[in-house]
């Protein structure tokens, strides 16, 4: 009995895969786990590495039908049977032009429109405002296909959109146009007798604001170029046909900043999860508590979007942001591998995701202060498609500190100063960005 104990808590243990007989549609498996003292682990007779705490993680390419993955250690061995399938090819659903145009109303704020007619698609020209008329002249699959101009159209998800009968006899009429210049922002209004459908366009020195009037019969575009800081964000709405864009230059001196610290996921959510059984959502709030602590220090606005382990959606942190007047929005993360080999050598450290060209400058610094605070290695800036950082109201990026199935990673994020110098990476990048 002694010795059935012994053997038992000197065998490894394996956080991933889940199951020991699974179906999968992807190309690799990882193997994620723990090893104990000295016991060598092998999987498939590949000698896997493993971290001085004994994390280890390894893929293994997977053959289409079953395939038979054997881990092994001098104390225990396990045997996995993986079958993969071939993913259902996506169903190629033809393009359907309608005769006639017909109108369609937005049933909810924030309906994005694409390039493509794919949730996939990262260009987005703007999300529109509940109660927007627009023109729709096609439909594919879930989306409708808009027309805004005779050399610009978009797609909307149909989830988005109630297809309505045109009552007005006439086209919306173009009323006014309006600048207005203040000390540290500058207001653009435009206004019609109709919602109409917008894009925003960030260029390097100005802001493309384009009202699109589609039902007229040379469909008129109405383009406002708007100068912009080098450091700024910008406001949207739509209130009676009259869109109010607002450009903010941001604030010089940290304590006239408002920061949103987004600590990822929470709750029921866990985000990755560790070789040793660890879950992104606690040492995210980790990070996110010393990055608070630091930023009021320094005299900033601090704002958390949770403070202790609990859910909320990714509209809510966003509303979180925007009801406050934030100027900057972190959220904290770390990373996990997707379907390709895994390289611990490579696969690790620090990245730095923006979305809208007003957040590069300051993930190109968080990308050299972090990796210095945290000794991270550098996993580079990266453009994201992230909901919490989509919005053009703040300068906001997304911290991935670490990967969290990464053995060094693990060994770093398990060490007593790894959130308090992460933390410090970031108030220092904000402060650099401040100076710049
Ligand atoms: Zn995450």
């Amino acid at each position: 009995m002694l010795i059935f104990l012994c053997s038992q808590a000197s065998a490894f243990e394996l956080i991933l895969p889940k199951a020991k007989n699974c179906e999968v549609t992807t190309n690799y498996a990882f193997f994620v786990g723990k090893a104990n003292n000295s016991e060598g682990i092998l999987i498939n007779n590949f000698r896997v590495f493993t971290a001085s705490n004994g994390a280890f993680a390894h893929s293994v390419k997977l053959n289409d039908g079953e395939n038979r993955i054997v881990v092994r250690s001098s104390y225990n061995t396990q045997i996995y049977k993986i079958l993969k399938k071939q993913p259902q090819p996506p169903k190629e659903e033809p393009i359907c032009e309608f005769e006639a145009p017909k109108y369609g109303v937005t049933i909810k704020d924030d309906v994005p429109v694409f390039s493509t007619p794919s949730y996939a698609d990262k260009k987005r020209f703007a999300h529109l405002f509940k109660d927007t008329k627009i023109m729709l002249n096609a439909s594919k699959g879930d989306f409708y296909r808009v027309f805004l101009s005779k050399d610009d159209f978009g797609w909307v998800p149909k989830a988005g959109v109630k297809t309505v009968d045109n009552t007005s006899k006439e086209p919306p009429v173009f009323l006014n146009m309006n600048n207005t210049r203040y000390k540290n922002a500058s207001v653009h209004t435009i206004s019609f007798t109709e919602n109409l459908p917008y894009s925003v366009e960030e260029r390097d020195n100005e802001i493309i604001f384009k009202v699109y009037n589609p039902e007229l019969s040379d469909s008129s575009v109405y383009t406002m170029n708007i100068p912009k800081p080098e450091k700024y964000s910008y406001q949207v709405s739509l209130r009676n046909g009259t869109y109010t864009f607002k450009v903010n230059e941001l604030p010089k001196k940290i304590e006239d900043l408002t920061i949103v610290i987004d600590a990822g996921h929470g709750g029921d959510e866990k985000g990755a999860i560790g070789p040793l059984g660890d879950e992104e959502k606690d040492i995210n709030l980790k990070i996110a508590l010393e990055l608070q602590e630091i930023l009021k220090q320094k005299g900033a606005n601090v704002v958390m979007t949770r403070e202790c382990d609990g859910t909320i959606s990714l509209d809510d942190r966003v509303s979180i942001a925007r009801n406050n007047n934030a100027n900057i929005f972190i959220s904290i993360h770390l990373n996990s591998i997707g379907d390709y080999p895994m390289n611990i050598r490579k696969t690790r450290g620090t990245s730095i995701y923006y979305y809208n060209n007003n957040s590069k400058a300051l993930a190109k610094i968080l990308e050299g202060s972090v990796t210095k605070s945290a000794k991270t290695h550098n996993d580079k800036v990266r453009f994201g498609n992230f909901r919490v950082i989509r919005p053009g109201d703040y300068v906001g990026v997304l911290v991935e500190a670490a990967y969290m199935t990464n053995p060094l990673d693990s060994v770093l994020y398990h060490t007593p100063m790894f959130a308090k110098n992460v933390a410090k990476g970031i108030a220092d990048g904000i402060l650099e960005f401040l100076a710049k």
